[in-house]
């Protein structure tokens, strides 16, 4: 029999995957169904659980194959009802999601890397670096480990790829994670239910919009190269008008739009002259701009800007016909925000 470590784990695999896997035990294909609903419907973290199976197929099949969980440490409740939850992996390592209530469902934000390698300026994750990427079922476990802290009958109903990482620097993971996700025997989210934010790697944008069909974020910051490339390293390598170019040409679910995220930050893009910039940049572009005021970080230089010129920078935006949204920020109190999550080395869990 082969060692827990060298048997595959089962969440790491497509349904097609997991047919292959059974069928090479002379098992029909479509047993593969019923095991993709026992690990994200029914939460199964064994096989034994699996009683649709035949007990002598459980147990030939636990000779080679095995399934994962993620080890919930800790979570922690924001006054506003935002959940953040800290998960330990396998080798140590420490990731968070954190989930958002809406008025009668949660939208779950992921990780997809263990830290980041981007090296965003305002954002706290950034600041240790990448450790390592996570494999498909340390992406998709935190949705069903999620579920376990929301209470009965309350609905996961959106799940954005947006925390610790940049999805497309893990893009195969990432890929394979989105389509366990959106398939019916999987965590059965619509298409237009995920979305996935970068930082712009403009290929595996472009990339991404042949593989798979999901909704499109794109953390923008800046109406400029030079204020970009100081505030996000990636725009050195991608600079704004390839990203925008490659935005245009993203083909997202239905009619949706892609959303530009967009953090002010006092002194550095937030004048009335960014936003008018900012104008001229997106025309003609079908988008929707979120505005984020910069969530503060212990040991960061960056501040954030008054009310009062958050919203001069926003009138500007609606004035010259675009959707801008004031994001309130979720979780700022146990640093469950947008840029916030550090992998426990914050202080409020
Ligand atoms: Fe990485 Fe996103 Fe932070 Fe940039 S903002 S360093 S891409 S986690």
């Amino acid at each position: 029999m082969a060692q827990n470590s060298e048997k595959q784990n089962l969440k790491d695999l497509t349904q097609a995957e997991i047919a292959d896997l059974i069928s090479s035990l002379g098992k029909e294909r479509y047993r593969a169904g019923q095991i993709m609903r026992w690990l994200y419907r029914a939460g199964s973290s064994d096989l034994a659980e699996m009683t649709t199976l035949a007990k002598d197929f459980r147990s030939t099949l636990g000779n080679i194959a095995r399934i994962s969980s993620l080890k919930r440490e800790k979570t922690a409740v924001s006054r506003d009802g935002t959940k953040k939850i800290l998960f330990r992996l396998a080798d140590g390592h420490l990731i968070e999601s954190v989930l958002i209530p809406g008025r009668n469902h949660w939208t779950i934000c992921v990780s997809t890397q263990a830290g980041c390698r981007m090296g965003c300026r305002f954002c706290f994750t950034g600041k240790g670096g990448l450790k390592r990427n996570l494999l498909p079922s340390e992406i998709t476990d935190q949705i069903i480990q999620a579920r376990k802290v929301t209470a009965e009958g309350e609905e996961i109903k959106n799940c954005v790829l947006m925390g610790m990482g940049e999805p497309l620097d893990n893009y195969d993971n990432t890929l394979k994670a989105i389509r366990i996700m959106s398939h019916e025997a999987g965590l059965g989210f619509g298409s237009r239910r995920v979305t996935i934010s970068t930082c712009g790697i403009v290929p595996a944008i472009r990339q991404l919009s042949s593989d798979v069909s999901v909704n499109l974020a794109v953390s923008l910051n800046a109406p400029d190269d030079e204020t970009r490339s100081g505030l996000m390293p990636v725009n050195r390598v991608y600079p704004l008008a390839e990203l925008l170019r490659a935005v245009r040409d993203f083909q997202m679910p239905g009619r949706r739009m892609v959303t530009f995220e967009y953090i002010l930050i006092d002194g550095i893009n937030s004048s009335l002259n960014d936003a008018r910039e900012l104008c001229r940049l997106l025309k003609n572009i079908r988008c929707k701009i979120n505005l984020i005021i910069l969530n503060e970080f212990p040991a960061s230089s960056f501040r954030k800007p008054p009310l009062e010129k958050v919203q001069a920078f926003q009138k500007i935006l609606i004035d010259n016909h675009f959707t801008a949204i004031l994001r309130e920020s979720r979780g700022e109190d146990i640093m469950a925000a947008c840029g916030q999550l550090g992998g426990g080395e914050d202080i409020n869990f």
